[in-house]
């Protein structure tokens, strides 16, 4: 039967099924959409990387002997939406059949279900054999449960993917070593040089604009620095594994000035558009570590499967069994716009300046940059969870709803009020400080909360309490913090309080 497969941005999976065996009868379609480039403003690098990524994966497919048909987004055949496109291609080539992989994005698993219904041929659709679990795992596996604990189900998927297991028991007799992986960077290990390519991808930079597609950032499009090929992405997972993950664990949470990715893998970008799968990767991690246990401990490998089977997968889950209601979620009615410096990186706080710049720079900030900085200050100040979402889909390279939602909505913002975290990720300046060398250089006075250039963290922080107290006072992980805050004098109170609302009032100029 003749039969046309949908090839999506992010299904780039080299080592798929599909691709076993060449049949004569299939033709892949592979389509650069201005529909998903526009639904959110992107990073620069962010449509390049995909763009050139499956500009790879087309040639990877011919010379393979598959038929192809790759349409671009400036050629005269692309039609403006997904559906007139299959439409259009389906009644010129008389294609009697359509299959599809399972999207990642509930929008587009929607939109082609769609499709599927409304062609008069057959139409059947496919895992994307990338994930460890399928979409209702995570569903199946609390139901009936209050709380969706991350750490209930890493445990399970250690046990069921016997992943640094001896028996029942987890290597090392420990299931989190997170206490060992809370190091600030002081200088005294050497940090490699960010493993980097040097693609000159100007050709589809000048498409782009062409195309008229709007976009964000910027971009060295002579040296683009990403791996966009499967080729590439097993030398940058290498290059971690022989040079990273010694001290990944050690370093995870550390954040520095002159140093923007420190012992972070880079792979989140190469493993959402799947051209390598996170079973490989956490494999060769495993090889490397069991190869060199002398120089990398249990705690730094641990680290680095808690990521990746950990959280990637719980992540997966929640969004899988949580949407689309979850795209909606607003725990603390959040309602204020973002400042127009998130988009410049034109403040004087010099870790959201550093957090955004670096953002701009190589569309990447690492975890605790995107939860303890610019995540940190959108929840402290009020931000609407929509505005901190859209900034976060578009501004990051690895950004796919899947993954952004769940870690923006839910991990950083709390708009889910509690179902990715126990309580929210907040903090004043003193974990900043403790962590970087952020508050060394900066306009504002790390230590004080009323001041006249007192840190905005630091009331903001108070303020956020005392607002949302009727929420949170109940919460065990949190009680403690009411405790401290009603000791404070209503002076004091009232003095911080004000200074809170005063920059927010101002927060286009902080
Ligand atoms: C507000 C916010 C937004 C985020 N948005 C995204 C996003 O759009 N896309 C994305 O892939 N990650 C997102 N994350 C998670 C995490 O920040 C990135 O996966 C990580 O920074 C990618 O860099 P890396 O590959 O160097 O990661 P490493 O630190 O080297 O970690 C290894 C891998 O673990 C996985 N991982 C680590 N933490 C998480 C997590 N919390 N959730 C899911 N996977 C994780 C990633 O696949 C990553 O490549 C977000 C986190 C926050 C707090
Ligand atoms: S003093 Fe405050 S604003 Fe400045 S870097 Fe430290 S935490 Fe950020």
């Amino acid at each position: 039967m003749k039969t046309l497969r949908l090839i999506l941005g992010d299904q780039l999976i080299y080592k798929h099924s599909w691709f076993k065996q060449k049949n004569n009868h299939v033709t892949y379609f592979i389509i650069e959409l201005k529909q998903e480039s526009e639904y959110v403003t992107h990073h620069i690098q962010k449509i390049i990387g995909f763009f050139a990524s499956m500009f790879n994966f087309v040639n990877y497919l011919k010379k393979n002997g598959h038929k192809v048909i790759y349409i671009k987004i400036n050629d005269s055949e692309n039609k403006a939406t997904l559906a007139d496109n299959l439409k259009y291609q389906i009644e010129k080539n008389q294609f009697q059949k359509f299959e599809y992989l399972l999207p990642d994005e509930y929008r587009l698993d929607e939109q082609l279900k769609k499709i599927s219904n409304s062609l008069n041929i057959q139409s059947e659709v496919f895992d994307t054999e990338h994930f460890f679990t399928s979409r209702n795992e995570l569903n199946d596996f609390f139901k009936n449960k209050k709380t969706y604990l991350l750490e209930n189900f890493y445990r399970h998927l250690r046990k069921k993917f016997n992943v640094l297991m001896q028996g029942d028991e987890p290597i090392g007799n420990q299931w989190n070593f997170d206490s060992s992986n809370r190091n600030a960077y002081k200088g005294k290990d050497i940090i490699p040089e960010p493993f980097s390519f040097n693609h000159d991808y100007t050709s589809i930079l000048n498409e782009i604009k062409k195309s008229g597609i709007k976009f964000i950032g910027e971009v060295n499009e002579k040296n683009f620095i990403w791996p966009t090929s499967r080729k590439q992405s097993i030398q940058l997972m290498h290059y971690f594994n022989q040079h990273l993950l010694p001290l990944f664990g050690k370093y995870q949470d550390a954040m520095h000035t002159d140093y923007w990715s420190l012992f972070h893998s880079r792979l989140s970008f190469a493993m959402n558009i799947k051209m390598i799968s996170p079973k490989e990767v956490i494999e060769s991690a495993i090889i490397e570590w069991q190869k060199r246990k002398d120089e990398i401990g249990i705690e730094q490998i641990e680290g680095y499967v808690r990521q990746i089977l950990g959280w990637r997968e719980y992540m997966r889950g929640i969004y899988w069994a949580k949407m689309p209601e979850y795209a909606t979620l607003n725990y603390f009615q959040n309602k204020l716009k973002l400042p127009k410096w998130f988009w410049t990186g034109e403040t004087k706080m010099n870790c959201m300046k550093h957090a955004i710049n670096q953002s701009l720079e190589y569309a990447y900030a690492h975890h605790i940059q995107r939860l303890m900085v610019t995540g940190n200050f959108a929840l402290l100040s009020g931000i609407d969870p929509d505005e901190v979402d859209k900034w976060y889909l578009g501004i990051y390279i690895d950004a796919i709803e899947w993954v952004e939602i769940t870690n923006t909505r839910g991990m950083s913002q709390f708009a889910d009020g509690g179902i990715v975290g126990s309580k929210p990720y907040v903090s004043s300046a003193n974990y900043i400080d403790k962590m970087s060398n952020y508050c060394k250089n900066c306009y504002y006075d790390k230590s004080t909360k009323t001041n006249e250039n007192a840190c905005p963290f630091n009331s903001l922080y108070w303020l956020f309490y005392e607002t949302h107290r009727e929420k949170l006072s109940r919460n065990p992980r949190i009680g403690m913090m009411y405790k401290v805050l009603d000791k404070f004098t209503s002076a004091d109170k009232e003095a911080i309080f004000n200074k809170a609302i005063n920059y927010i009032n101002s927060i286009e100029n902080l």
